[in-house]
């Protein structure tokens, strides 16, 4: 059989783990038997981080920038115990934060269905993607805590410092408290309203965006003003021409709408609500090995991964020999997710067509009965018990279906 051919390379983001082993037993099993992968290398993992002061990943997001899609792996970020254990020069950044920075991106997560699966929902049929906005808010405040009798003020001063404008926040007359400063950008939220809408025409997902203006009526009402502004301005004639539409409502609203729906909707968040909710999503809908995400920028640049971390217990096991049994599905529908998108950008219907039956063997595995340990306890279907595999077996399974 001739391999499917590519012009145009796919920025490749090694990562950490056991999403490392996987990932190369992906490639080997599922993709360059049948596609004559070009990928553009980048080796993200924690050792070669550290070996390039993290300048690795700064030249990936780069790349991602110029070639316009990526495939990431998971990767570790480190913490205390891991500079020991790596013994690193640094505690380096975050490189999903410093990727997401370069390319001043949203992460988009969406679950992936199989029969037999049902989510804790029983009413959602289609999945809910759901786009949280990474800056600002509570995650980059500034706090205090105030001791009885002082007092604490919002200032805003020009640019030399002068006092503008000052507002009490409240005078702890009668008890010590704590107080925070948040604050957001015009231009980071228009950025992700942005990205959100372009995403939403893409998919043809109708979308809600919530916030809750009629307590907050300065912080939040800019949040939803930014949003009905720009979708009346550029996106109004678009989404009806898709046949899909925008919504704005208070948060509590969209909580309750969502849970009655039958999905199938984009769920736009400010930071925080989608701290909170992409947890329940994702675990309503079953297991974090199958919610895939992807981090699009406002000028049209992607990255595909799994939502799931590099999975460390199972990388433990690995490493002394024993079997594990890791789902590898997100991370294969993160490659499809590239394949796909490079296929569309250079209008090569071979390689949308290997990314989309790529997927359908995935799923197609599952619903037959075959999957991996995290998915037994879920997975009820009629005359079929499913099969635990292990790693390397579920992709095989894969492999002769595809
Ligand atoms: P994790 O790797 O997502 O794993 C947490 C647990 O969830 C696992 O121990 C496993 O449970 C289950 N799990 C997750 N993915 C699975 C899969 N594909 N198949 C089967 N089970 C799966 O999260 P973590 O242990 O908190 O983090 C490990 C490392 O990943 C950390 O160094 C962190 O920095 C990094 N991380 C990276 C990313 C990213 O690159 N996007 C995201 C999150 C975390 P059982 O052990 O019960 O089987
Ligand atoms: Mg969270």
């Amino acid at each position: 059989m001739a391999k499917i051919q590519m012009t145009t390379p796919i920025v490749e983001m090694d990562g950490d783990e056991m999403t490392r082993v996987l990932w190369q037993w992906i490639k080997d099993i599922l993709i360059t038997p049948y596609v004559d992968l070009k990928t553009e290398y980048y080796d993200l993992g924690l050792p070669n981080r550290d070996k390039t002061d993290d300048q690795v990943t700064i030249d990936s997001a780069e790349a991602n920038k110029k070639y316009g899609v990526a495939v990431k792996c998971a990767t570790i970020t480190p913490n205390a115990q891991r500079v020991s254990e790596y013994n690193l020069k640094k505690m380096w950044k975050s490189p999903n934060g410093t990727i997401r920075r370069i390319l001043d991106g949203t992460v988009f997560r969406a679950p992936i269905l199989c029969k037999g699966i049902t989510p804790y929902v029983p009413g959602w049929k289609k999945p809910i993607t759901l786009a949280r906005h990474a800056y600002g808010d509570i995650y980059n405040s500034v706090e205090e805590r105030v001791a009885e009798g002082e007092q604490a003020y919002i200032v805003v001063t020009d640019k030399d410092g002068n006092e503008l404008r000052r507002q009490l926040v409240h005078s702890f007359r009668d008890s010590a408290g704590i107080v925070q400063g948040v604050h957001n950008v015009d231009k980071s939220i228009t950025s992700f309203a942005r990205s959100c809408f372009n995403y939403a025409l893409e998919q043809k997902l109708p979308m809600y965006f919530a916030a809750k203006d009629t307590i907050s009526k300065t912080y939040d009402h800019r949040f939803k003003d930014i949003f009905n502004d720009l979708y009346e301005a550029e996106y109004k004639d678009k989404f009806e021409k898709a046949g899909i539409w925008f919504m704005y409502t208070l948060i509590d609203d969209v909580v309750a709408r969502v849970v009655r729906s039958e999905g199938g909707i984009l769920w736009a968040c400010k930071n925080y609500d989608g701290d909170v909710m992409s947890d329940m999503v994702a675990t309503a809908y079953g297991s974090l090995g199958m919610m895939s995400s992807v981090l699009v920028s406002p000028d049209g640049n992607y990255e595909y991964e799994a939502a799931h971390g590099t999975v460390t217990r199972h990388y433990y096991k690995y490493l002394k020999g024993e079997e594990t049994s890791t789902n590898s599905v997100a991370t294969i529908f993160a490659w499809t997710g590239a394949l796909r998108k490079r296929g569309e950008l250079d209008g090569n219907a071979e390689l949308q067509s290997f990314a989309e039956k790529l997927e359908q063997a995935t799923i197609a595995t599952i619903e037959s009965g075959e999957m991996t340990g995290d998915l037994i306890p879920l997975f009820h279907s009629e005359g079929i018990t499913p099969v635990k595999l292990n790693s390397k077996e579920f992709l095989y399974a894969i492999a002769k279906r595809l």
